[in-house]
């Protein structure tokens, strides 16, 4: 069996960046001494989103990492963005690859690294795009795939966005999810140092990601994190790793239990009844909405009307609160009610 699928849940951890000798050896001492870690990573080229930060301390680091494994026995990881840095790494015998958001977002530069990949026998992570677009994710996969790399991995660390949010990167859970129903056999990692950004709020995206039944973890950890070269305000000292990794709770999608299987049945059958009432609902919410279109269309109206739209989602968002459903899912919700009524309402307006 590859090494992604040696253990569940696979713990990947270290630094953003190999900085010094010192620095990489240090980390992979103090991460080999948790007992918990199966990987080492580290930057060695950096994809900065300005120039003029710290790039990567480049091929020269790949010794260090050399070393570090020769001393602990970690297995390391590296992130590739070209044919050239894929060739670097293998000559040094770095054990996982993995390519970046901001190269899975090219499909250029990802079948670049697959034609340095033909042939090799090496096991590759890729990480979601940038942009939430899955079918660039798949993309990237099915280059590296299609090179002959038979070990292949996914890490889900988020999607940028647009303005100030609790989160560095959104995480968009529903598309890891989606990712892990089309490909059950690739293991799904999930990346809370990129979500997150910043320390305290790791431990709740980690232990969410565990209870989605993520395959494993990849966690930023230094020697000096306020220190660090790139991303100071995300990592945390392998000491406080192990702690993290301790208080998480490990589930497992599955037990043998009789009992935990009949209730989970019942219930299950509960949510199928409801879903098919919340369907027949809808249909018949539609068909109502449908005959305004009629009358819209008869007196020429406009089948957007503001002050309407913003009275259904305000009694909507109150009504919600009160059965307590969150105003983030209301709004979603009523969002999307509303655009498949004006859908309907366009075809009798248009026909
Ligand atoms: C990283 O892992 O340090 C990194 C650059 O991540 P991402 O590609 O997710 O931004
Ligand atoms: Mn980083």
């Amino acid at each position: 069996m590859g090494i992604l699928l040696q253990k569940a849940p696979l713990i990947i951890s270290g630094p953003c960046s190999a900085e010094t000798e010192e620095q990489v050896m240090q980390t992979a001492i103090r991460l080999a001494a948790t007992g918990r870690v199966d990987i080492m990573r580290a930057g060695i080229w950096k994809p900065r989103t300005r120039p003029g930060s710290f790039e990567g301390i480049g091929t020269k680091g790949l010794p260090w990492l050399q070393q570090a494994k020769k001393e602990t026995g970690l297995p390391v990881a590296v992130e590739v963005a070209t044919g050239k840095q894929v060739e670097d790494a293998l000559h040094f015998g770095v054990d996982v690859l993995w390519i970046g958001a901001r190269t899975t977002v090219n499909p250029f530069s990802v079948q670049e690294i697959a034609d340095a990949l033909r042939g090799v026998k090496v096991p590759v992570l890729i990480k979601n795009p940038l942009n939430p677009d899955l079918e660039l994710w798949v993309g990237g996969m099915e280059r590296i795939a299609k090179a002959g790399i038979e070990e292949l991995g996914l890490i889900h660390r988020g999607f940028s966005s647009y303005g100030n949010t609790e989160y560095r990167n959104a995480p968009m859970w529903h598309l890891a999810i989606e990712m892990k129903r089309r490909y059950p056999g690739i293991p799904m990692i999930n990346d809370p140092s990129h979500i997150c950004g910043r320390r305290d709020i790791l431990q709740a995206v980690a232990q969410q990601a565990i209870d989605l039944d993520f395959d494993g973890l990849i966690i930023e950890s230094h020697i000096d994190p306020d220190n660090a070269w790139s991303d100071a305000k995300q990592q945390i000292t392998p000491e406080v790793l192990k702690e993290m990794l301790e208080a998480i709770r490990w589930r497992k999608e599955n037990i043998a239990s009789e009992e935990f299987h009949m209730a989970l049945e019942k219930l299950r059958q509960q949510i199928n009844q409801l879903d098919d009432e919340l369907l027949q609902v809808l249909s018949t919410r539609m068909k109502v909405a449908q005959k305004i279109g009629e009358y819209k269309k008869n007196n020429d109206i406009t089948i957007l009307q503001t002050n309407r739209w913003n009275e259904i989602l305000e009694r909507a968002v109150a009504k919600g609160n009160v059965l307590g459903l969150s105003d983030d899912f209301i709004t979603k919700y009523m969002d999307a009610v509303h655009m498949e009524s004006i859908q309907q309402q366009n075809k009798i307006m248009n026909s």
